[in-house]
């Protein structure tokens, strides 16, 4: 067995072990000497001392001048373990601790604006530092790859004031969308494709859509304004029936072999008066209203339009290429004349 004192002998091997921030410098020791251990850019002096009925090491500060801490180690402790168990003590004492974050065993929580929030760690590989966001009433504490859950709260806690910000921040959202859905939830319904689709309030943008009898719409900064809940929900509706429609043209154009001018593009209109039209130079434009129309009134639409592809006018050919693509077109024509264009939203 190695002699327990003989530090200079196992310096080399042990010292592999250490971290990188934590670095130790030994000369020779003797029992009862101090040993200068540099960790960062602090240098420590520790004394190593055994104690017969210790069990475990444990290092404690001293006011002693020449001595910051003393390492009590059990007597029969091998002179690699009293090492290994030095640089493991001094690392817990001096790593920066958790001011505001209380972390435990399977979660962590945090004091903001006088109510506990929970923190979430969520692992990321795309992530490029440590993130935090709110959601659910948690804070979700990306730490991205290389990073630990210890890192990422020292992060948090060091930032705790532009936290408490954020925070204050995403109550006064959820509020505002409080209050935005119980000012429309008169108006809380909405007919598009004719059916009946109910208004969703989602934090953001790239969350809005139309589906499952839903219109997921981010509600606007001043949530009194009607004019700008109209232009927020007709963006969604603009989208939805842009997608839509040009799906359906796709689909159709594909199937046609004999189209007379190529479809170039389509455009969504705002015009007053106009379902739709079709330019010489294979432009079909589509009003945006149309979104409020059953699906098959607006596929009669677009096949409208795109007979004009062949035919630039009313003629009776022109509605000879209609009924090739929608057999029924008269119903539809028919049914058309009972909406009106000027749809408001709200
Ligand atoms: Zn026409």
């Amino acid at each position: 067995m190695n002699d327990p004192f003989d530090f200079d002998r196992l310096i080399d091997r042990v010292s592999k072990k250490i971290n990188d921030s934590l670095s130790s410098l030994f000369s020779s020791y003797k029992l009862g000497e101090v040993l200068e251990v540099i960790h960062g850019s602090r240098k420590i002096h520790v004394r190593v001392i055994y104690g017969k009925k210790c069990r475990k090491s444990v290092l404690s500060p001293c006011d002693d001048q020449d001595m910051d801490y003393a390492l009590l180690v059990p007597f029969n402790m091998r002179s690699d373990q009293v090492l290994a168990a030095l640089y493991r003590e001094i690392e817990r004492e001096l790593s920066p601790k958790l001011q505001h974050i209380r972390s435990r065993r399977g979660g962590a929580e945090v004091d903001l604006n006088g109510e506990t929030v929970q923190i979430q760690v969520i692992r990321s590989k795309r992530a490029k530092s440590y993130r935090a966001s709110f959601k659910d009433g948690e804070v979700r504490l990306t730490v991205p790859t290389g990073g630990t859950k210890e890192r990422g709260l020292l992060w948090l806690d060091e930032n705790l004031r532009a936290l408490e910000k954020w925070h204050t921040e995403y109550l006064r959202q959820l509020q505002k969308q409080k209050e935005a859905s119980s000012q429309l939830s008169v108006n809380r319904k909405v007919t598009i494709y004719g059916e009946e689709h109910r208004l969703v309030f989602v934090n953001n943008r790239r969350d809005e859509g139309v589906g499952a009898g839903e219109i997921r719409v981010c509600p606007p900064k001043d949530t009194n304004d009607d004019k700008l809940w109209e232009t927020a929900i007709t963006r969604v509706l603009k989208e939805e029936i842009r997608q839509y429609a040009l799906e359906q043209i796709l689909l159709k154009t594909s199937s046609i072999d004999d189209l007379g001018i190529p479809f170039s593009k389509l455009i969504i209109s705002s015009a007053q008066t106009r379902w739709g039209s079709c330019s010489v130079r294979g432009i079909v434009r589509l009003n945006w209203r149309a979104v409020f129309l059953p699906k098959d009134v607006i596929d009669y639409l677009i096949c409208h339009e795109l007979a004009h592809l062949k035919h630039m006018n009313h003629s009776k050919n022109f509605w000879a290429r209609v009924e090739m693509y929608c057999p029924n077109y008269r119903e539809f024509e028919r049914k058309l004349k009972g909406y009106s264009i000027s749809h408001s939203v709200l």
